[in-house]
C-alpha cells in the first residue's frame, strides 16, 4: 500500500520529479542520475549539464549558432520555442515543431 504522506524527499535537480520514501534512496538516485557520471561536457568549452537535451541546445545555440526564421516574416531567433511563441503572437498561427527548421547562414 501506498502512502502517500511517506514521500517526502523530493529530488533537489531542477526538472526532476523523483520522490522517494527514504533518504538513502534518494542519494542514490542522485549519484546514479545526476553526479558527474551523468553530466556532460561541452566539447567546446567549459559548459557542462545532467540534461542531454539542454546540451544539444547549448552547442547548437552558442557553438553552431543554429537560427530559427519564422516563415512569415523576417524574426530570428536562436531558440525554436521562440519562433513558435512568435509566430502565435505575431500571426496567430500554430506551428509545429517540424515546421520550426534551422535556417542555412
Ligand atoms: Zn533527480
Ligand atoms: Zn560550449
Ligand atoms: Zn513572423
Amino acid at each position: 500500500m501506498v502512502h502517500e504522506k511517506q514521500r517526502n524527499f523530493s529530488c533537489p535537480f531542477e526538472g526532476c520529479k523523483r520522490t522517494c520514501f527514504r533518504e538513502g534512496q534518494l542519494q542514490r538516485h542522485i549519484r546514479q542520475k545526476h553526479e558527474k557520471r551523468g553530466e556532460m561536457q561541452c566539447p567546446e568549452c567549459p559548459y557542462r549539464t545532467v540534461w542531454k537535451i539542454g546540451l544539444q541546445r547549448h552547442v547548437d545555440e552558442v557553438h553552431k549558432r543554429v537560427r530559427y526564421g519564422c516563415a512569415d516574416c523576417e524574426f530570428v531567433s536562436p531558440r525554436k520555442d521562440q519562433v513558435k511563441n512568435h509566430a502565435k503572437k505575431a500571426h496567430g498561427r500554430d506551428i509545429t515543431w517540424a515546421d520550426i527548421g534551422p535556417m542555412k547562414a
